[in-house]
Formats: structure tokens, C-alpha cells, sequence
């Protein structure tokens, strides 16, 4: 039985949609419990009513149609009870309703299992046979426990929309995927096949190695110019910091290893085409192996590079494609090359199979605002073939031949949109201030080269907090003081005069560097942020070297210390960076003491909050931490998703005693973790009276016009009302409530 439970579990969960996951179901589970019918009943809260909604076995024009009353017949009483029910003979059965009796179809025995998933009812499973003998015993516990793994797949479903729209149409097909960039694209499928497939080439015994060497080396020359090209022709609006993606290509295009390693090996005796095939995938390999996601995507940088190479050592002439007005691109990979290709008005939308949110193209399609949905599991490309597509990249779902209404409903809420993009945009010279004139600055977290060129388009006031690990993570061995300082220097120079605060190494958790690695059972409770770099202080003493190097001249920088639990943590660090302070003077460089903070993100710093920042000069909430240790939540793990929420009751008291304590000792605070960007919280955090919010460069616009449309009075209103509240759901709805009437709902769902 655990095989075949296995099996149709696997099947149902890898199940292409939600429509095909609950067919799948009802189809093994009618074979599995040697039932004539197995059907499935969602429950419609607001019609209280139960919905047939799959059924193999009763009649499938019933689908979408049949409904029966809470508390009615059979069903009903399984829902009502919330416990299975296996009825031998139902025809004498008291509660058996008018459809359960009368069917055409004469089932005798009925087993119901409810479907709940964390305490709330969903719906029922049913399983019936002509056979007036109960179910067996066996099988009653194989519908339990599928009912159980389906109660997840249906709530999901039901929290991401997908039930109310399969309920409604059975032509559109929804594909589900990654959101990588919000927003809602509409548009026409071009599906983007590979230049040339490397993985075709076979090897190939030549005579004449000379002459490959000229044609590679000359393929090398024609694959650079192509990129240069491409680069040339990205639109206006792509910075610098994302043009050097394609700088990134040419590196690897220039590298001797590459040059060598090929040539090396057509001189052993293989055609060059064979021999770029071997070392390309040998790289690959290499990528696709590291534990760093960002450095993993990579793989799919080179693969692009390869079949660039030998398209041009094939001197193919590439394909010309007509793009229509409003393109989507579909393909198993989509390289940034491609997407720099299409002109830009032309591209409504990305998909593609592989990549994730850290992939070169999410990143260029986050510059140029495109929406994009990535990493969708088994749904071949060529049926997205010149089909209509609708992507929703705030659910990171697709529509595939969307039915007119569904398209309708689609297109408002892209006008909804552009009239609110353009609200935003008005407003962003102007301060983030109430209706009765409190302000605060808007911060901005940095990291990625990316986030520069969004920060400066919104007009940031500073970086709240630039983390220090990528150009840790983008190595392979500890990036030296003179590197640090040339990546730190740039970004203080964009941003002078304006502040950057930079985080120390906060490493360890569920952030590791491929060369440095920490293996152990508890990692947040473990060897983490500070604690690694006050053992070593030979990487903290160079890092922070590095920064105030950087801030020569600039003086904008300021510190900060992550994960600090204890005032000897703060005490020892002081000591570390006034010793590097020393050193530099001594060294004769005309520097700056940076200010210095830390992070609250611990409890026993929630605590020791005053103490702490009596020496300190600020201080900066990182919720995303905070919340996790508050509520002893795994922030990364999926099963405890739904008790991990900034919102707790517990956070929120956490948050408003810190801002207090901070204040006592006249010093700055501000919150840093995902919630200062939170539509829903940011009323509240004004209330506490943060100092500042730091955000995602792309929340900013919102967040500021969000801000600009209550007044502080409001907040504190709104504050008090929600403290006197004990659940986290209660006051996430009370605050979506307040955006819904001062009509700020557009930031919290597509459409305005
Ligand atoms: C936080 O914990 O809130 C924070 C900003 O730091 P990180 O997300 O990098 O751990
Ligand atoms: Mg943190």
C-alpha cells in the first residue's frame, strides 16, 4: 500500500495544475479502494454550500453544477462531524439526502473523509460502490491519509485564487510558477528555442588541428562582437550596474582557461565544435553543483555563452523572429542576450521554465518592469506556441488561452495599475510625510548591483542596510581588503552625501560561502552574524579596514553589527573597529570614526535594548530575524509558514519597547527586515515613531504614497486599535481593511 500511496501522492503533488492534480486523484483513489466513484466536494463558504468539483465515476456534466447544502445528506454529515464515515448500506441510512438517494447511479456504499487542513474544513472526499458492504478497513485508511495531502494542495490553492478560478472555467489553463517580477503581462507566446544545441555536437576525429584553432579563435571574435551589439541596443532606461551583467559575458568570453582549455583539447584531436561542447559543460557542471543559488544560475550565463560561440563556429545566421506588438517570451531558459534582442516596447511579459528570482534575466527584467514567471515544473514549451497568455506575476501564475472574461478582468486591473504607476511617480520628489505633516526617511536595503541603479530611480534618502555578503558569496576565497574597499567606495560615492550604513559579514544561518562552510544541526541557533567574526577578527578587522578606507573623503558611512545578543558582543566589536580606526590614522589616511549600530534582531537585545544603545549611536530592527526568534518560527521552513508573521501581537510589543528604549538614550532607530516595506504594518511602525524605514528599492515609490495618504493621528488610531488585539490574522485583516477605504488597496493585490 505505501508503494501505491507514494505513487499517486507523487503524481497528484507533480500534477501540472490544480485541475489535473484533483482528475489525477479521483481517478487512483477509485482504483486504489475498488470504488465505482470517487468524487470530490469543496465546501463554498459563502454559499454554504459543497460543490462537486472533480469526480470519476458520477456524472462529469455534474462538475461545477451539483451542490449540496451544508449539513445535507451524506457529505453534509461528514463535514459536520469532521470524521470519516463508512456507511455499509446508505439507502437506509436517515440522513441520506435527495441526490445521494436518487442518483442514476445505484452506490450502496459510501465512505466520506473530511478534508481539513490546519483546522479548517475544506471539503469532502468521497468514495461509493454498488456493493452494499462497507469499505474495507485498508482502504479506508488510504483515502485518509490522501485526503490529508490533498488538504494542502486545496488550501494552497485556494490562498493563490486557483480554486475560484478552476470553479469558473474549465478552458483556460493555469500554469503555476515562480513570481519574479510583479506586475500583469498580456500578450502573444514567442517561444525562444536555444542558437544552437551544444548538447547535439558529437566528437569528432580531425587531422588538421590548426585549422580548428583559427576557426574557434576566430568564433571567440564574432561571439564578442554579437554581445557588444547586444548590449549597445539595451534601452535607456538599464543602468550601468545592470549593462555590467554583459561585461560579466565578455569576461568569461575573455578568459584564458576558456581559450586554453578548448584549444587544449582540439589539439589532442577533437573538432572544436566537440571541444567547446566538453569544456562548456565541464563549467556547467561546476555552477550548477555550488550551494549558492546566485553563483548556480551562472551555469545558465555560460550555457548561453557556449551556444553563442558555436553558433558562430557553425556561422548559422540566427533565425529572424517577428515579434508581435505585445510579446511574451517563453522558453526553457530565457539569456538576458535573448531578451535584449526583442525590442523593448515589444515584451509584455517573461516565462521561463528554469531560472529562479536570482537568474541575470529576472534581474534585467526587474530593470526594464517587465513581469516575469519562472521555474514551472513539467509543462513542455511548445504548447505555450502562439497561444494568448495572460502572466500574473504577483501570483506567479499563467493563463493560457484565457477565456474573454477572464481577459477582461485582466485588462481592468492593468488600467487600475497604470493609473496608480502614475501617482507614483508624481510623488517622488516629495518627502514621505502624513496628511498633518510627521515625517520619516525612507531607507533603502542594497546588496545586489542591481538594487543601485532602482535606488537612485526612487530617489532613496540613503541605504538602511547594504548587505556585505554578495561580494562574499560571488568568490571563491575571502575577497581581500583592497577588493572590499574598490565595492564599498562605489557604492558610498553614488550615494554621497547621503548615508549608507554597511552590515559586517553576517554569515552563518542559511547563508553560507561555498569556501567557508559551517555544517550544523540548529544553524540560526548556531555559529552565526557576529559570532563568526569576533572569533575572527582577522576577516572582521579587514572588512571594516575596508569600509573606512572606502569612506575617505565621503564620510557618509556608518556600521553595523548584526545578530547582537549580548553587550560584551557590542563592547568587543567597538574595541575591534577603533583598533582599525588606529591603524589607518597611523597609516597617515585622512578617515572619519563611521557611526556605529546594531541590529535588534535577537530577543535578549529587545531586552537589553536601552543598554545597548547607550552605546551605541542607532539602532535597526531586522524583523525577518526578530520575528523567527520571537516566535521560535524557522523563517525558511515552508511547514511553519503560516505561524511566522511580523504582525504577531508578540512583534509588534517587541518593537514598539525598542523604539522606546532607543529614544530614552536620544538615538535613532529604524527597521530594516522585509516588514519596514510592508504595506500593512508600515502604519503601525510610524506609530511606534521608527526614525526610518529601509525597504526594497522597488516598495519605496509605494510605501512613501501610502504615508502620504494618512495622517499620523490615523496611525496612532489604527495602533491602538490593533494592541488590543491577540491574533495576527485579526489585525493583518483590520489593517487591510484601513488600505481598502483610504483606497490603498493597489499595493496589496494587482489592480489599484
Ligand atoms: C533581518 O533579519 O530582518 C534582516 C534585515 O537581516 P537578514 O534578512 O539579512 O537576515
Ligand atoms: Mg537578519
Amino acid at each position: 500500500m505505501l508503494k501505491q500511496l507514494r505513487s499517486i501522492i507523487h503524481e497528484v503533488t507533480t500534477a501540472k495544475d490544480l485541475r489535473t492534480a484533483l482528475d489525477t486523484l479521483v481517478l487512483r483513489v477509485q482504483e486504489a479502494s475498488h470504488a465505482e466513484a470517487c468524487s470530490i466536494f469543496l465546501l463554498d463558504n459563502e454559499k454554504n454550500r459543497y460543490l462537486l468539483t472533480a469526480t470519476a465515476g458520477l456524472d462529469k456534466k455534474l462538475i461545477n453544477k451539483l451542490t449540496i447544502k451544508l449539513g445535507e445528506g451524506l457529505v453534509g454529515l461528514v463535514g459536520e462531524r469532521e470524521e470519516p464515515m463508512n456507511i455499509a448500506d446508505t439507502y437506509a441510512h436517515p440522513k441520506v439526502c435527495h441526490y445521494e438517494a436518487t442518483s442514476k447511479e445505484p452506490y450502496r456504499a459510501f465512505l466520506g473523509i473530511p478534508i481539513i487542513h490546519q483546522k479548517e474544513l475544506l471539503g469532502v472526499l468521497t468514495a461509493q460502490k454498488r456493493d452494499p458492504d462497507s469499505f474495507e478497513e485498508t482502504e479506508e485508511a488510504l483515502l485518509v491519509t490522501l485526503t490529508a495531502q490533498l488538504a494542502g494542495t486545496i488550501a494552497a490553492a485556494k490562498a493563490s485564487g486557483d480554486l475560484e478560478r478552476i470553479k469558473k472555467t474549465r478552458e483556460t489553463k493555469i500554469v503555476d510558477g515562480i513570481s519574479c517580477v510583479q506586475g500583469i503581462g498580456i500578450g502573444k507566446a514567442v517561444v525562444i528555442y536555444p542558437i544552437a544545441d551544444l548538447d547535439a555536437i558529437p566528437d569528432k576525429t580531425i587531422d588538421d588541428p590548426k585549422s580548428e584553432l583559427v576557426a574557434f579563435r576566430k568564433a571567440l571574435k564574432d561571439a564578442r562582437k554579437e554581445i557588444i551589439n547586444i548590449e549597445k541596443s539595451l534601452p535607456e532606461n538599464v543602468s550601468e550596474a545592470e549593462r555590467a551583467l554583459f561585461d560579466a559575458y565578455i569576461q568569461l568570453l575573455d578568459s584564458p582557461s576558456l581559450k586554453k582549455d578548448v584549444a587544449k583539447e582540439i589539439r589532442a584531436g577533437n573538432w572544436a565544435q566537440g571541444a567547446l561542447k566538453h569544456i562548456i559543460n565541464d563549467r556547467v557542471a561546476q555552477f550548477t553543483a555550488m550551494e549558492d543559488e546566485y553563483l548556480r544560475e551562472r551555469a545558465l550565463d555560460i550555457k548561453d555563452l557556449g551556444q553563442r560561440i558555436l553558433s558562430a563556429l557553425q556561422k548559422k545566421p540566427h533565425a529572424e523572429i517577428k515579434y508581435p506588438k505585445q510579446t511574451i517570451l517563453v522558453g526553457e531558459e530565457i539569456p538576458p542576450s535573448v531578451l535584449a534582442e526583442v525590442p523593448e516596447k515589444q515584451i509584455a511579459g517573461i516565462i521561463s521554465l528554469s531560472g529562479s528570482v536570482n537568474s541575470h534575466v529576472a534581474i534585467l527584467a526587474r530593470a526594464m518592469n517587465i513581469p516575469a514567471v519562472m521555474g514551472i515544473k513539467d509543462f513542455p514549451i511548445t504548447r505555450f506556441e502562439d497561444k494568448k497568455i495572460i502572466l500574473d506575476g504577483y501570483y506567479g501564475q499563467i493563463y493560457i488561452s484565457p477565456s474573454k472574461k477572464i481577459q477582461q478582468e485582466f485588462i481592468d486591473l492593468v488600467a487600475q495599475e497604470q493609473e496608480l504607476d502614475t501617482e507614483l511617480l508624481a510623488i517622488r520628489d516629495l518627502p514621505a510625510q502624513t496628511t498633518d505633516g510627521y515625517k520619516l526617511s525612507l531607507l533603502v536595503n542594497t546588496g545586489l548591483p542591481i538594487d543601485i541603479g532602482h535606488s537612485l530611480r526612487v530617489e532613496a534618502e540613503g541605504v538602511g542596510l547594504y548587505r556585505t555578503e554578495v561580494p562574499f558569496m560571488t568568490r571563491d576565497r575571502f575577497p581581500s581588503e583592497d577588493e572590499q574597499r574598490i565595492i564599498y567606495r562605489q557604492l558610498l560615492q553614488i550615494f554621497a552625501p547621503r548615508p549608507v550604513v554597511m552590515r559586517t559579514l553576517d554569515i552563518g544561518g542559511d547563508k553560507n560561502l561555498p569556501y567557508f562552510p559551517i555544517s550544523e544541526p540548529n544553524p540560526f541557533l548556531g555559529w552565526r552574524g557576529i559570532r563568526i567574526t569576533l572569533d575572527h577578527p582577522e576577516i572582521f578587522i579587514v572588512q571594516v579596514r575596508a569600509m573606512i578606507r572606502a569612506s575617505e573623503g565621503l564620510n557618509n558611512l556608518r556600521i553595523m553589527l548584526p545578530m547582537i545578543s549580548s553587550i560584551h558582543e557590542v563592547e568587543q566589536s567597538k574595541k575591534l573597529i577603533k583598533q582599525a580606526f588606529n591603524e589607518l590614522i597611523e597609516e597617515g589616511l585622512n578617515v572619519q570614526m563611521p557611526l556605529i549600530g546594531i541590529m535588534v534582531e535577537v530577543p535578549s537585545a529587545v531586552y537589553l535594548a536601552q543598554d545597548l544603545a547607550s552605546r551605541v549611536d542607532f539602532l535597526s530592527v531586522g524583523s525577518n530575524d526578530l520575528t523567527q526568534y520571537l516566535l521560535a518560527v524557522d523563517r525558511n521552513n515552508m511547514r511553519v509558514a503560516n505561524l511566522y508573521d511580523s504582525l504577531h501581537p508578540a512583534v509588534l510589543k517587541a518593537l514598539a519597547q525598542v523604539v522606546l528604549s532607543a529614544h530614552r538614550e536620544n538615538k535613532e532607530v529604524s527597521i530594516c527586515g522585509e516588514m519596514a516595506g510592508d504595506p500593512v504594518a508600515v502604519m503601525l511602525l510610524l506609530a511606534m515613531g521608527f526614525d526610518a524605514l529601509s525597504m526594497n528599492a522597488n516598495q519605496v515609490l509605494k510605501i512613501k504614497w501610502l504615508i502620504r495618504k494618512f495622517s499620523i493621528e490615523d496611525a496612532k488610531q489604527l495602533y491602538d486599535e490593533v494592541m488590543v488585539m491577540d491574533d495576527p490574522v485579526e489585525i493583518r485583516n483590520h489593517m487591510e481593511a484601513a488600505l481598502e477605504e483610504n483606497g490603498a488597496a493597489g499595493l496589496i493585490r494587482a489592480g489599484r
